[in-house]
């Protein structure tokens, strides 16, 4: 079945989830890899480890999480396979992620496998950049193609408040490797949270013209660890780009990527602003994403509820061909947006670092 066979009047329901005379078809048996919902997922998140050597207070609790067991994590090479089926199945591009993925060990060595198998994947990674000082340039040579970086705050003693650590210049020594290495264009991660760094928005925005970054700002979700989050504290972006667009005027990018919307400045000065607004404009009709976790389930969606596995039956010999029908049958089933803005919504057993963002 095609994209454009599924009849648009059942394309919506109330509760977001799929609608079960849609489910009842099954999942397509070829073609790229699309959900009741229409959308196209090609852009696959993989987790390499849930642990991490930061404390985002918006993350992780100060004392960390009960990491997982060694036996539970894919290894390299299951990785690896499972990244060539999501590529035969469309997927072009790849994003390692955590926890903080710099603390796996021996990291360089899966880029160079997954950079070995496909020449032509789009591969980064997100991290907190704390240990980029001396891992840039091996990633960078194993075949990696750029990095975004999370950073809250220019300010050291907020940084420290904000993250648990007091890092930041190690972090800006990073950014320096990452550039000296070609890990480029930089994006640069800002959860911005009311009351905390919401007053350092401009200041972003100039350091993105001066370092020619992209600094893309995230809202806060529901997802930390502690269960603090209060929608009181989530920021919209429509706020954030009002705030830099007075003091430094922007302009809607062309051939914007998908999800963030992307601004340039007006008097044409380097760099460029992003926003990831998922709270307040969620663009769940438009989501293309896919997310591996460490321990080898797939999630369509960040909040989801019904996680697929892939590594049991990886590890009990599934041919290719099964763990497609697996990962079809899992993007299939994809539910129409997250519930945030419900007043149903449930929030998910993982938070973030556990899922990979
Ligand atoms: N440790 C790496 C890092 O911090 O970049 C990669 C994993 S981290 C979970 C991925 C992204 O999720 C980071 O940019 C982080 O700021 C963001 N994040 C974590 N918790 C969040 C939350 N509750 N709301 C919004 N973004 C969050
Ligand atoms: Fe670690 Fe990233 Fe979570 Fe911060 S946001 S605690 S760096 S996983």
């Amino acid at each position: 079945m095609g994209v454009n066979a599924i009849p648009s009047s059942l394309l919506s329901v109330d509760d977001g989830r799929p609608d079960p005379r849609i489910l009842a078809q099954g999942h397509p048996p070829a073609g790229p890899l699309i959900d009741t919902f229409a959308r196209v997922a090609d852009d696959l998140r993989v987790s390499v480890t849930d642990r991490c050597n930061f404390r985002c207070t918006y993350c992780m609790p100060a004392e960390g999480l009960r990491w997982l067991p060694k036996p539970e994590i894919l290894t390299f090479e299951e990785i690896d396979r499972v990244v060539g089926v999501f590529s035969s199945l469309g997927v072009r591009a790849v994003k390692l992620t955590g926890g903080e993925p710099t603390v796996r060990s021996d990291l360089p060595a899966l880029v160079r496998m997954l950079r070995e198998r496909d020449p032509d994947l789009e591969l980064s990674m997100t991290t907190n950049g704390i240990l980029l000082d001396r891992l840039a340039g091996p990633l960078a040579e194993a075949g990696l193609d750029r990095v975004t970086v999370s950073c809250d705050s220019l300010l050291r003693h907020r940084f420290a408040e904000m993250t648990r650590r007091d890092a930041l210049e190690r972090v800006f020594g990073g950014l320096r490797a990452a550039e000296g290495a070609g890990l480029v264009p930089i994006k640069l991660n800002v959860v911005v949270i009311g009351g905390q760094n919401d007053g350092e928005v401009v200041s972003f925005a100039r350091f993105a013209r001066e370092t020619g970054y992209e600094v893309r700002f995230i809202e806060y979700m529901p997802l930390d660890a502690e269960h603090r989050w209060e929608r009181d504290k989530v920021v919209p972006n429509a706020d954030v780009l009002q705030r830099i667009d007075a003091e430094l005027p922007l302009v809607p990018a062309d051939g914007e990527p998908h999800p963030a919307s992307t601004y340039r400045f007006a008097d044409g000065a380097p760099g460029a602003i992003g926003v990831i607004s998922s709270v307040t404009e969620p663009f769940c009709d438009t989501c293309n994403r896919l997310r591996l976790t460490s321990d080898g389930k797939l999630l369509a969606c960040l909040f989801v509820l019904e996680e697929v596995d892939l590594r049991d039956p990886l590890r009990s010999g599934a041919s290719d061909d099964e763990l497609v029908g697996l990962i079809r049958a899992g993007v299939w089933a994809k539910w129409e947006g997250h519930r945030i803005n419900h007043p149903d919504f449930v929030r998910p057993t993982r938070s973030m670092s556990m899922i990979g963002g």
